[in-house]
């Protein structure tokens, strides 16, 4: 196992199927943030085989919906002062708002940049989204 710094404060984001860790680093835009962040990459897991781990210092402020489009494997820890003060699932949404772009060219939310996209989930198997202005069905793509 790799040996890498506690953090004192901030987020664990653990059980990432192995693959995710990198996509999750650039849907949360990580490469732009002041904050000191570690990606694990294939890791040894004995729920998953391998996974991948992120840890972002200094911060409990995560799109906790995002992740949970991206991967529901995911666990988050929030730690302080060196201490877990909090576990969490991540869970598919059931409603999305913003994450999404609506598939169809003709949707309002296409053309009106002040009309924020909003979907309700029809599978979780398959991450279809029906928007709410069009009616479309639109899949969640990395
Ligand atoms: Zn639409």
């Amino acid at each position: 196992m790799l040996e890498v710094k506690q953090i004192k404060s901030g987020v664990v984001i653990d059980h990432i199927s192995a693959g995710n860790g990198l996509k999750i680093f650039n849907k949360l835009k990580l490469n732009k943030t002041d904050n000191s962040v570690v990606l694990l990459m294939n890791v040894e897991s004995k729920l998953l085989g391998k996974k991948d781990i992120i840890k972002i210092e200094n911060t409990h402020d995560l799109d906790v919906d995002l992740l949970g489009l991206i991967d529901d494997n995911i666990t988050i820890t929030y730690i302080e002062n060196s201490e877990v003060v909090r576990k969490r699932k991540v869970f598919i949404p059931k409603k999305v708002k913003g994450l999404i772009k609506c598939t169809n060219p003709r949707c309002i939310t296409n053309s009106d940049s002040y009309i924020e996209p909003s979907f309700t989930l029809l599978s979780e198997k398959s991450l279809e989204y029906n928007c709410s202005y069009c009616d479309e069905i639109t899949k969640y793509k990395l």
